[in-house]
């Protein structure tokens, strides 16, 4: 016997689903990959998305598409990154356009 991990009764050591809760053991150390992007990768594609604002929307609407929280922040933050960019561009080019 052990105790269910969900509602801490005891059940059978090789029940597959707990009777009482109903929790599923079937797929417990199968629990599907995290996806993950390392740091040094972010920050890499934060500066892309920076110096190169097309590349940025590039990226961004990319990662953007997936599924996963974290692929969707980091393409979230990619766009913001290259319409900060743009945005700072043209502050310095419209300057020279109306002088
Ligand atoms: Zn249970």
């Amino acid at each position: 016997m052990r105790n269910c991990v969900s509602c801490g009764r005891s059940i059978a050591w090789d029940a597959n689903v707990c009777p009482y809760c109903g929790h599923d053991y079937r797929f417990q150390g199968m629990a599907p990959q995290q996806a993950q992007v390392s740091e040094g990768m972010k920050i890499l594609l934060y500066i892309v998305s920076f110096l190169i604002p097309l590349a940025g929307f590039i990226i961004g609407a990319v990662y953007y598409t997936k599924p996963e929280h974290e692929f969707r922040e980091l393409g979230k933050m990619c766009i913001i990154l290259a319409l900060v960019a743009v945005l700072l561009g043209a502050l310095c080019w419209i300057p020279m356009f109306i002088l």
